[in-house]
């Protein structure tokens, strides 16, 4: 059992060839054809000095050849960096030069992105999807044979940067086998039966995309792919696959509730939901028109993505923990509060290897999170008398005021439900006297003006006194992660020009 998942393949290729590890956009990807085309990219990626240890950074759509590649990287021993075909740029350069890889494949129309963003590209080998003459599909057809020993569970698997919300990115340190629990708590948080085919309409370098990878080698489950997401084709490409699994981001649930209702809405074999990031407000309402009950799971690149899930359908929650990790509330002071208490969500592996085990290349944020006490995740929770963990927004992201801790998230939350807002954030700023103030940036929605008294009257009717912002700003839009969340550390602290 400390061999990598990935010596799966080679087995599967041989009892059931003909088996299918996945569907892209309808056509099979058989467990034969994975294995061949990553055996030809595995040799192809060592003939271009690719070693155990060395990164190499795939800036790919998906694509039948893009998974081909990513496990001839994991053949070969060597890192996977996912890297978001959105970025250009500053955050382009900066995990290029970060990661340090020995090659990149990139989709060709991504190139001037790349050689734009200012990285020294003299520093790796750069290699197209198709259509030159060491493309990627010259690379993955052919008949080499890739006769190397396979990763152990421990060696790594990917740097996987996460989504850069509080600072820039990490690159977090993924092992074969942190990829492999992050599988299990897929497969156990939707409940995984033999059978199943789990709908991928996100990209690959998504971890939502990344830890179904290995679930077709360890059950009897396909997974079917998609190019790309699409709102109004989405439940029709769910019923074509025949998907019994769907994984969601909040922001998909809100998109799919606006598309018009249709007779054939609970048309479909979906037995579960589950993802992230639901609000509150939809939730019951997404259940109830698709006939689907949501999962609603908490966790990050850190903790192998699934920390916590709520299978138990407790509105708001982010459930139990995953059988390999535990999970408590610490306060200040690094003591465990009581239930119902706030306070910072700590992680713990109750399994050797089930938590990352440190930053590529940045000491400081490494100590700063792996602590003799647990993961501090810098999120801030609370953990009800039933054991159901409550996730509360960012730790960085609660501000003192007069002697009270205000939880940005929870202040969005109501501000955002203002039929003229379409966005929001919050941080503190530095008071004259005393602690911090609050600050707002609301981004309204399009072609309404906010009214800054009127709207601050309607949060004070709605919020504790100590909660009501005392700055608001209006901003056009809002700096956001690849991920779309917002760049908060990016907003402008000083008060100059809001109204106060
Ligand atoms: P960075 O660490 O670079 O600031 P990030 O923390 O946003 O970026 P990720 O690892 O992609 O990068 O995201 C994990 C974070 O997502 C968690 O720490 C938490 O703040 C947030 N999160 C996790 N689960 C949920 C959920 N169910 N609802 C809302 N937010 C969630
Ligand atoms: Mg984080």
């Amino acid at each position: 059992e400390d061999q990598g998942f990935i010596s799966r393949l080679p087995a599967r290729a041989a009892a059931s060839p003909d088996a299918i590890y996945s569907t892209f956009d309808g056509e099979p990807i058989t467990f034969a054809a994975l294995h061949s085309k990553s055996d030809n990219v595995a040799v192809a990626l060592r003939r271009l000095g690719v070693e155990k240890g060395d990164r190499v950074a795939l800036m790919l759509r998906n694509s039948p050849d893009s998974l081909a590649v990513l496990f001839a990287i994991a053949k070969c021993g060597a890192v996977w960096v996912p890297v978001n075909v959105h970025l250009r740029g500053d955050g382009l350069k900066y995990i290029l030069e970060h990661c340090d890889p020995r090659v990149v494949f990139a989709d060709r129309d991504l190139f001037p992105n790349i050689s734009e963003c200012g990285a020294d590209i003299s520093a790796f080998r750069l290699i197209a999807e198709a259509g030159d003459t060491e493309s990627l599909d010259r690379l993955a057809n052919g008949d080499h044979v890739f006769a190397e020993p396979l990763p152990a569970a421990d060696d790594l698997f990917a740097l996987n940067y996460t989504s850069g919300t509080t600072g820039r990115p990490k690159g977090v340190r993924v092992t074969h086998r942190m990829l492999r629990y992050a599988a299990e708590g897929a497969m156990l948080c939707s409940d995984a039966r033999d059978g199943d085919v789990f709908f991928v309409w996100e990209p690959l370098y998504h971890i939502g995309g990344a830890q179904l990878i290995p679930i077709p080698l360890l059950r009897d489950v396909k997974l079917s792919m998609v190019q790309r997401f699409s709102a109004s084709r989405f439940w029709d490409q769910v019923r074509d696959c025949g998907a019994t699994q769907i994984h969601y981001l909040g922001g998909v649930l809100q998109i799919l509730l606006k598309q018009p209702e249709s007779a054939r809405d609970r048309d479909h074999k979906v037995r579960a939901a589950w993802g992230g990031g639901c609000p509150r407000d939809i939730w019951r309402a997404f259940e109830e028109r698709f006939g689907t009950p949501l999962r609603e799971c908490y966790g990050m690149t850190e903790s192998s993505s699934i920390t916590t899930f709520n299978a138990a359908g407790v509105l708001g929650s982010v459930g139990t923990p995953v059988p390999w990790l535990s999970v408590e509330i610490l306060d200040e002071q690094g003591a465990p509060v009581a239930a119902g208490v706030h306070g910072e969500i700590v992680v713990h592996p109750r399994q050797a290897g089930a938590v990352f085990a440190g930053y590529f290349r940045n000491e400081e944020a490494t100590a700063k999170a792996l602590r003799p006490d647990g993961f501090h995740t810098g999120d801030l929770g609370m953990i009800d008398a039933d054991g159901n963990l409550f996730f509360l927004g960012r730790l960085t992201d609660s501000v003192r005021v007069k002697g009270e801790n205000v939880s940005a998230f929870e202040v969005e939350h109501v501000a955002g439900s203002h039929p003229m807002v379409e966005d929001c954030a919050l941080i503190g700023v530095k008071a004259e006297v005393g602690e911090q103030e609050i600050k707002l940036f609301i981004k309204p929605k399009e072609g309404v003006a906010i009214d800054y008294p009127a709207f601050s009257d309607w949060l004070a009717h709605r919020l504790a006194p100590f909660q009501n912002p005392r700055y608001l700003t209006v901003v056009e839009e809002f700096e956001r992660t690849p991920s779309q969340r917002i760049m908060k550390h990016r907003l402008p602290a000083s008060v100059e020009g809001s109204w106060d």
